[in-house]
């Protein structure tokens, strides 16, 4: 077989992938093959997958705080992920979690993947739930969460080899699925068996409706034990087996590895148990949404906040608004900021279906028009939509009529419409997620200082006059700019950026949609509306100023000068909120484990002198030491979703985001980029 595509599938819309024969089965148009056994899908599942990994046994082993992580090779209509889920309800006794990580290429479009579906009425509860939670054809990793987080989906819409190259974490069984290799030479590529080696260990297994001669000699040559069994139904034979060698450390970037503080061993095999108890430090979007992802997976967090509630900060804003600008190019940051916006909805819809949050009153999925105000902005959102990169369930354009007609405003240009986008209440939002029963939130409690005692191994967390108020292994730092006061994370480079909200009484409440241009606006909430935000870099004024009303009513008038006439009489009697955005100075959040600086100065002085040198050295982390910060003004986009990285690194859980991604966000970046420059 050839070895290449490791690249980004180019673009992810396929609206023709699927066509339907005379029984009413899936057909792929693109390959001419079935999606699975016309004689019964469900049945082949089990056959092939299910027993050939010998799941039920190897699940009743499994002890309440350990997980199982599947990965697949083509999600298709998701019949092999339903199948073990439910599998997985039956069998799995004590409760672990299950974590089930598979790529597509083609994803289905969701009327596709609802019509799929209705051929297996016995999955009908948990194929609802995977509709309601099934991402737009967007390229990246998407992570749904069922069975209140007990249950994960990482959905990876690319290219299979690319995805598991990306994907860093062990892997306890195979499904690989896909069309047959005859149809489909470029998915059973060398580099697919290279990669999904990469990810096995000792007793990973792996099973697949495919006898094919070439595809055994690959597994085989990746280093698995290939046996033979009957086929389903009429196809002859199959192939299952388990891999041979040892889980391989990888050595690239080990700078940006997980923390060796934290439980290495494999998951199947893991005796190790992961932390169960971590404080945060923080009560905003970024420490509510870290603890929420801790406590959903059976954590118990102790939450320390200044403030005498959650969202004092930047997160206390009335109206955050949700949709994510995208260019046209995808960059480092609009794959974090895309994958973020997905994840954020998903959560609100989550929380909404569990009546802990209401439509139009903790937040609205109205619709965001981004409008395209000038030329270059016009020309950049052209791009975006002629790229077909994003589909129009993702992001559309819409001309001055019927944005204007939607907003129930005239509005001064057209631009692109997120339909899903709309506002939250950050601090409602933080409320209900605090409210886990896992949670145990301290307001009114400074945390003036962090001290690691190396002899109990665990942090000391004191207030005001040096009182000691917890100690603690697990640490989680999430208080914004605030985090710099600690000595261990002075050297994180925060910068405080003001921005001023106004908010005035809605006379009659027209606006249907949140409009962006220089400035936002959102439909009013609670007889208001807000607006803003100012965005003042080396500027700490806390009071409310006259001056940025005006400029706040000033990006409105650009946007609508009817709405901006109607708010103008109420600006003398604004409400002003003055809050600090967190940020870094490459415009990135700073998530994930505290890098030792002393020992990275040391281990990685090569890369000084050639940046591309090669090292085997693992990294030093200052113990349990980890952050959340560095959200900017794009809070609800990526502080949920960082919440989730965090909670996986700490529970050796698999990623929810590529790896490429994960290094982006990795604060030891910073120090390494130093070290690269020669400016440590
Ligand atoms: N497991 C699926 C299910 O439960 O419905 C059936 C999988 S179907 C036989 C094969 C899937 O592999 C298709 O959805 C196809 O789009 C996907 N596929 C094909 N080539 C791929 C590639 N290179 N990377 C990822 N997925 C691919």
């Amino acid at each position: 077989m050839s070895s290449s595509l490791t690249t980004h599938a180019d673009s992810l819309t396929t609206p023709d992938t699927l066509t339907w024969d005379d029984q009413g089965q899936p057909l792929s148009r693109r390959f001419g093959d079935f999606y699975f056994s016309r004689v019964n899908g469900l049945e082949e599942t089990d056959y092939v997958y299910l027993q050939h990994n010998q799941l039920t046994a190897r699940w009743q082993s499994l002890g309440p705080e350990q997980h199982f992580t599947i990965g697949e090779t083509g999600f298709g209509t998701g019949l092999n992920f339903l199948a073990t889920w439910q599998h997985w309800r039956q069998q799995a006794k004590s409760n672990p979690d299950l974590h089930f990580i598979s790529a597509e290429r083609y994803p289905l479009s969701l009327q596709d993947l609802s019509q799929a579906l209705l051929l297996w009425p016995e999955l009908a509860e948990l194929a609802e739930s995977l509709l309601e939670q099934y991402p737009p054809a967007c390229q990246g990793f998407h992570r749904l969460i069922f069975d209140q987080g007990r249950v994960q989906l990482t959905l990876i819409f690319d290219d299979a080899c690319h995805a598991f190259t990306h994907f860093d974490h062990p892997v306890d069984a195979w499904f690989l699925d896909g069309f047959a290799p005859a149809k489909n030479s470029e998915m059973w590529d060398t580099q697919l068996f290279t990669a999904i080696a990469q990810c096995s260990h000792q007793r990973t297994t792996f099973s697949t409706f495919t006898a094919a001669s070439s595809v055994r000699k690959e597994l085989e040559a990746a280093g698995f034990e290939v046996s033979k069994a009957a086929g389903f139904s009429k196809k002859r034979e199959m192939l299952y087996g388990h891999y041979r060698e040892k889980l391989k450390q990888p050595s690239n970037r080990p700078w940006y590895a997980r923390p060796s503080t934290l439980p290495t061993a494999t998951n199947f095999a893991r005796t190790t148990t992961t932390p169960r108890s971590v404080s945060i430090i923080g009560a905003g979007l970024a420490g509510a949404s870290t603890a929420f992802a801790l406590a959903e997976r059976g954590c118990q967090v102790q939450l320390f906040e200044r403030g005498a509630q959650p969202g004092c900060g930047a997160s206390g804003n009335p109206q955050g608004v949700l949709y994510s600008k995208l260019p046209a190019q995808p960059t480092i940051h609009s794959r974090i900021h895309l994958a973020g916006y997905l994840y954020s909805l998903r959560l609100l819809q989550r929380l909404q279906k569990q009546g802990q949050l209401k439509q139009d009153k903790h937040w609205s999925r109205c619709g965001v028009i981004q409008l395209a105000l000038d030329a270059k902005e016009a020309e950049k959102q052209r791009k975006l939509v002629t790229s077909g990169r994003y589909p129009t369930a993702l992001v559309q354009a819409i001309d001055v009529e019927n944005a204007s007609r939607m907003a129930g405003y005239p509005l001064a240009a057209g631009g692109l419409l997120f339909p899903q986008g709309g506002w939250v209440s950050p601090a409602d939002l933080c409320r209900q997620l605090l409210s886990h029963p896992n949670i145990h939130c301290h307001f009114n409690q400074p945390i003036d200082r962090i001290h690691f005692d190396p002899e109990q191994q665990h942090w000391q967390l004191h207030g005001p006059a040096g009182k000691l108020i917890h100690q603690i292994p697990q640490l989680v730092v999430a208080n914004a700019h605030e985090a710099n006061k600690f000595k261990q994370l002075a050297a994180l480079p925060l910068k405080p950026i003001r921005g001023q909200t106004s908010a005035v009484d809605a006379p009659s409440s027209g606006l249907k949609t949140v409009l962006c241009g220089n400035g936002y606006i959102a439909p009013a909430s609670n007889q208001q509306y807000c607006f803003g935000a100012s965005f003042d870099l080396n500027d700490l004024d806390t009071r409310v100023r006259e001056e940025d009303h005006l400029l706040n009513l000033e990006h409105i008038r650009q946007i609508s000068p009817a709405l901006a006439q109607q708010l103008s009489p109420q600006l003398a009697t604004a409400r002003g909120r003055v809050g600090f955005r967190c940020a870094a100075p490459d415009y990135l959040p700073i998530v994930g484990a505290i890098a030792d600086s002393s020992a990275f100065i040391r281990d990685y002085a090569e890369l000084g002198k050639d940046a591309s040198a090669p090292c085997n050295t693992p990294a030093t982390h200052i113990p349990g030491l980890f952050v959340n910060l560095a959200h900017g003004s794009k809070g609800m986009v990526t502080a949920p979703l960082a919440g989730r990285v965090l909670a996986d690194m700490l529970l050796n859980e698999p990623p929810a985001i590529e790896s490429e991604l994960l290094q982006a966000l990795n604060p030891a970046r910073f120090i390494i980029k130093k070290i690269i420059k020669g400016t440590v």
